[in-house]
C-alpha cells in the first residue's frame, strides 16, 4: 500500500508529494508544526495540538489555513487513508508560496498546508523505555521563542545529531546558567531524593510540550508532589531518576546523563509508573483539561 500525503487541498501519493520552491517554509522556516500521537486509530490530545498550533500561528502571523473542523477531518482522513492504527500525524503549516523576500507576502497568499502520517509499532518505544536512555549535554544555541514551534530546528537537528554519535538517544540544552532547558525534541523531567517531579516552568525557554501538560495533571491527579522551577546539570545528574516527555516517546526513562549513571542506572519506578499510566490515559481519554 503506497503512504497518502495531504499537499495544500489535495491526497497525493507521498512519493510524489512536493511543494514550490518558494515555499516560505522551504527559504526562510517560516512555518510551524504540530506531531499527534495516533493510537488506536485516534487522534491523542488533539485538542490541545490544534490549540498550540493556533498559538504558534498567532504569534507568527501566520492565517490558520482553514477551521478547526476542517483541519480535524484532514487529519482523520489522512490518518485513515494511510491505514494508521499506532503511529504519529504531521501537520506543517508555512506563510505561502511567495517570490522571495524577507518581508511577509501579499496578505491574500494563502498558508501551505501539508499533513502526513506514518505508523510506528508501540512495542519498540516500550522496548526502549525497558532499558531507558543515556543523554548528552549541549550548549542551547537556539534563538528565545522556542514557545513557538516553528519548522527553524537546526540547532535541534545538531543536537540530536551529536547525541547519536555519542551512543545516546536524546541532547538536553544547557542555558547560560547551567541549568536545563530541554531536550532536542522533548522535554526534560527529573524526581528527586524525597519523589518530587521537577520540570522547567513554560514561561521561557521551552516548547509546552503536550505531554508534559498531561503528566502534570497525571500527577496532580496521583497526589505526586511536583514542582516547576528549573534545575542545573548537575543535579540532574545527582537525581533519583529523570526522563523526557514527547508524543512520540511518551514518558521515556533516562538511566544516564553524560558519564552519570542516575539512580541505580536502571529506569526509575516512577517514571515506569508514569508511562504505563500514560497509556491507560491515551487509550481511554479523548481530552485533557486545559490552560496549563
Ligand atoms: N520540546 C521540543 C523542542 C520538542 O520538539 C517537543 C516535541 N514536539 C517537545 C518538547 C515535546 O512536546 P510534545 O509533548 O507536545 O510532543
Amino acid at each position: 500500500m503506497s503512504r497518502i500525503a495531504y499537499v495544500n487541498g489535495r491526497y497525493v501519493r507521498h512519493a510524489e508529494a512536493a511543494v514550490h520552491i518558494e515555499d516560505r517554509g522551504y527559504q526562510f522556516a517560516d512555518g510551524v508544526y504540530e506531531v499527534c500521537e495516533v493510537r488506536r486509530g485516534r487522534l491523542i490530545d488533539e485538542t490541545l495540538h490544534v490549540d498550540r498550533l493556533e498559538r504558534s500561528l498567532r504569534e507568527l502571523r501566520i492565517a490558520m489555513p482553514m477551521s478547526r473542523a476542517a483541519l480535524g477531518a484532514v487529519l482523520r482522513e489522512t490518518v485513515r487513508r494511510n491505514v494508521v492504527r499506532d503511529g504519529m500525524v504531521y501537520l506543517q503549516v508555512t506563510r505561502g508560496v511567495a517570490p522571495r523576500n524577507h518581508l511577509f507576502p501579499a496578505a491574500d497568499t494563502a498558508p501551505g498546508i501539508v499533513v502526513t502520517a506514518k505508523s510506528v509499532s508501540p512495542a519498540s518505544g516500550d522496548k526502549r523505555a525497558e532499558g531507558g536512555i543515556a543523554v548528552i549535554s549541549v550548549p542551547d544555541n537556539r534563538w528565545e521563542r522556542v514557545d513557538i514551534k516553528t519548522v527553524g530546528l537546526l540547532p535541534n537537528v545538531m543536537a540530536k545529531q551529536a547525541a547519536k554519535e555519542a551512543g545516546a538517544y536524546e541532547a538536553w540544552f544547557i542555558d547560560k546558567d547551567g541549568n536545563v532547558t530541554e531536550g532536542s525534541s522533548t522535554n526534560a523531567w527529573i524526581v528527586t531524593a524525597d519523589g518530587t517531579l521537577v520540570t522547567r516552568p513554560a514561561n521561557g525557554g521551552i516548547l509546552r510540550g503536550i505531554t508534559r501538560t498531561v503528566i502534570l495533571d497525571l500527577a496532580a491527579k496521583h497526589g505526586l508532589k511536583v514542582e516547576e522551577r528549573a534545575f542545573s546539570l548537575d543535579e540532574a545528574k545527582r537525581a533519583r531518576e529523570a526522563f523526557i516527555t514527547a508524543a512520540t516517546t511518551l514518558v521515556m526513562p533516562v538511566v544516564k546523563i553524560d558519564d552519570a549513571a542516575i539512580g541505580n542506572g536502571a529506569p526509575g519506578s516512577i517514571a515506569t509508573d508514569l508511562r504505563a499510566r500514560f497509556h491507560d490515559h491515551a487509550e481511554t481519554a479523548p481530552r485533557w483539561s486545559r490552560g496549563r
